[in-house]
This record gives structure tokens, C-alpha cells and sequence, in this order.
């Protein structure tokens, strides 16, 4: 019972909207088939947990009198979020199949009727009725948007575009990104299937729907990088410098293997720092120490990141740094290795990821916010963002 006291006040309102509405009409009309008594058997059947008998009421109601159409429509939807979806689909069926209802009308119960097929995961259903919506109304964003989630959902990227478009045309603040990130899925698509071309296709398309697409650039990146056009790679990935920053350290591992597939190995380091004092991160400081251990030795990495860290203290760069040492001084290793590992304890649950829409945190990259289902919003987290607790 407890649960349907919520039901209790928009009902209420519903019912004192109704019958101040008759009140009101008591002298226009003269006939009046339905008594308020009769709406409040059908409520008294809503809470006495008797939802079909208070259906078969209300629909009876609805036979007689138009104007109970909107209650109706919000009684079905406090249905649906309810869960009780077949009874939501029995309400909003009834109204649909009522003739003589206005365009406007039959249009948002069609629409509810596609919110009870969605809820209940008959995809198809939903489909068909959006489409009929907007067959007759090609504006109507709310069932533009359900199609949007459908074909997201059942990865029908081309059918998303086109609906993508149509939400633009009616609300310019859908921007072009995220149509662009679904020719990224196309591209990826063919990528999988090894048609390269027309993974290139895709990806110019996204360039123009989004020139400052980082998923395009990257994904163009690696493109090149399998078909072994380094230079043309390195060219992709370093758009990302102007374009989209904020995704540098997912193509630090790719760059730095193009370099050394073209022998490039002397322009590393002074790319690198370079690009570190264009766009800090500690990833690439990482990085950037990694490749000066490797080619100038372990003191040439040590003096970096001690300078590095002693501007911008960072707890990944304090774990390398102890990685360093003790691999420098043996006296120092029982101590570093145990301030290493716990340090390394300490950064192990860290998330690496966070939406800037929802803030969902995760360790892997996401394009698509698997929480707020929003592109392009998930990057990687600087160490600043985590917060007091460590
Ligand atoms: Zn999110």
C-alpha cells in the first residue's frame, strides 16, 4: 500500500483538476455521461491495488468524455514508472485506438505508447511508432530522441546520422560531435572488416561534422600506422595537439612507435619536450623519462623528473621516481622500494577516467559514457582532480 501513496497527490491533483473542469462545464453541457463518482470508483480501484478494475473504468470514462484524455495520459505514464508497463501499453492503446482524437493529441499518446514499448524492450515497436510521429511531425524531439537511443543501442550508425541531423535541424545546440563520433563507429567498423578506404571515408566525414574530433584524429592515426604511412600517422596524431589536448596520452605509445619505425629516434626527446611545454600532463612526463632512461641512461631521467616534479609534485611521478633511484643506488633500495610499493598501493584504485557530464570514473577510455550514455566527454583525469583524500 505504502508504494501507492506517491500515486496519491498527482491523482489527487488529476481528480481536482477534473472536477473543477465539469464544475465549470455544468452549464455548457447538457449531457454528462460520466459522474464523478465514477472517476473515484476507478481511483478507489487504483489504490485498493485493483489496476485492471480501475482501468476498465477509467477507459469507460474515456469513451464519454474527451476531456479526461490528459489524466488519462498521465495516469498511464505513472503506470510505466511504476513498471507496470502492460497496463501503461492497455491505457495509451485504448486512447490511440480511439477515433476523432485532435492530431496533437493522438500525437503524445503515441508518443507515451512508445515510452511503454521502449520501457519494456520492444525495440522494433518503439521504432515503427517514432517514425509514424514523425512521419506527421518531423519536429517532435522527443521521439527524434528515442530513435536516436534505439539506433545507438542497435548500433545502426547510418540510421543514427540521419535522425542526428533531423534533432540539429530542430535544435542547433545538438552539435555536429556527436554525429561525428557516429562516422567514428562506421570508420571502426570498416576498419574491423580491413576496408581501409572506406574507414578513411567515414573519417573525413567526421572531420566535417567536427574538425576538432579527437576520435577521428586518433583513429586516423592508427589507420596510417597499420598501412605503414608513419609520416602521415605522426601527422593525424599531432592534430590532436590543436584540436583536442585533452586526449594526448591515449597516442603517446602510438607517436612513439611511429617515430622509431621512421629512425627518427634523435627528434624524440626534443618533440616531447616540446610538446610538454605546450600541453603538460604527467602522463607524458612519464613518458618523456621513460624515453631518456632508455636512450641517455638512468641519471639523464632522474635529473628530469626531479626538476619536473619539484614545479608539479604528482604522487605517479614520486612512484617513477623511486623506480629510478633504486635501480641507481643500492643502498637506497630497501626504502624506496617499499615507498614505491606503497605508493603503488595507494595509486592502484585510482580511477584514470572521468565524465565531465555525469561524473562517472572508470580506468579505461569510453567515447560513449557508458553511465550518461553522452559522447565525448569522458577524459583522462589529472592528478590535481582526484580530490583531498590522498
Ligand atoms: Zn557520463
Amino acid at each position: 500500500m505504502l508504494n501507492l501513496l506517491w500515486l496519491l497527490l498527482p491523482l489527487a491533483a488529476a481528480s481536482g483538476w477534473y472536477l473543477a473542469r465539469r464544475e465549470y462545464r455544468q452549464n455548457a453541457v447538457a449531457d454528462q455521461k460520466i459522474s464523478p463518482s465514477e472517476y473515484v470508483k476507478g481511483l478507489n480501484f487504483l489504490l485498493n491495488e485493483q489496476s485492471d478494475k480501475a482501468i476498465d473504468v477509467f477507459v469507460k470514462m474515456l469513451e464519454t468524455d474527451e476531456e479526461v484524455i490528459e489524466m488519462h495520459l498521465a495516469v498511464g505514464s505513472l503506470f510505466r514508472q511504476r513498471g507496470e508497463v502492460e497496463r501503461a501499453i492497455r491505457i495509451h492503446q485504448n486512447l490511440v485506438a480511439r477515433p476523432g482524437l485532435s492530431e496533437g493529441v493522438r500525437g503524445q499518446a503515441l508518443l507515451e505508447l512508445a515510452r511503454d514499448y521502449l520501457r519494456a524492450g520492444l525495440l522494433d515497436r518503439t521504432e515503427d511508432l517514432c517514425l509514424e510521429i514523425i512521419d506527421s511531425n518531423d519536429d517532435n524531439l522527443s521521439a527524434l530522441h528515442i530513435l536516436k537511443d534505439i539506433y545507438e543501442q542497435e548500433k545502426e550508425w547510418f540510421r543514427a546520422i540521419e535522425v542526428g541531423r533531423k534533432i540539429q535541424a530542430v535544435t542547433p545546440e545538438f552539435k555536429g560531435g556527436v554525429i561525428a563520433q557516429y562516422f567514428c563507429e562506421l570508420a571502426v567498423d570498416a576498419k574491423d572488416q580491413k576496408d581501409l578506404a572506406q574507414a578513411r571515408r567515414m573519417l573525413e566525414k567526421a572531420f566535417a561534422e567536427d574538425p576538432f574530433c579527437g576520435r577521428a584524429a586518433i583513429l586516423l592515426g592508427d589507420i596510417e600506422k597499420e598501412s605503414e604511412n608513419y609520416a602521415a600517422a605522426i601527422a593525424a596524431y599531432r592534430r590532436l595537439e590543436e584540436s583536442a589536448p585533452q586526449y594526448l596520452s591515449e597516442i603517446y605509445a602510438s607517436i612513439l612507435e611511429c617515430y622509431e619505425a621512421m629512425h627518427w629516434q634523435k627528434r624524440i626527446v626534443p618533440y616531447l619536450k616540446g610538446l610538454l611545454d605546450r600541453h603538460h600532463g604527467i602522463e607524458l612526463v612519464l613518458v618523456l623519462s621513460r624515453v631518456l632512461k632508455e636512450q641517455k641512461g638512468v641519471e639523464a631521467a632522474l635529473d628530469f623528473l626531479s626538476g619536473d616534479l619539484a614545479g608539479k609534485p604528482s604522487l605517479r611521478g614520486i612512484s617513477c621516481l623511486f623506480e629510478l633511484e633504486s635501480q641507481q643506488t643500492r643502498r637506497k633500495r630497501k626504502f624506496s622500494t617499499l615507498a614505491q610499493q606503497s605508493l603503488d598501493r595507494l595509486l592502484e584504485n585510482k580511477p584514470t577516467y572521468r565524465c565531465a557530464n555525469c561524473g562517472f570514473t572508470g580506468v579505461v577510455m569510453h567515447w560513449n559514457c557508458p553511465s550518461c550514455k553522452q559522447w565525448g566527454t569522458i577524459n583522462a583525469i589529472q592528478e590535481f582532480q582526484w580530490g583531498a583524500s590522498i
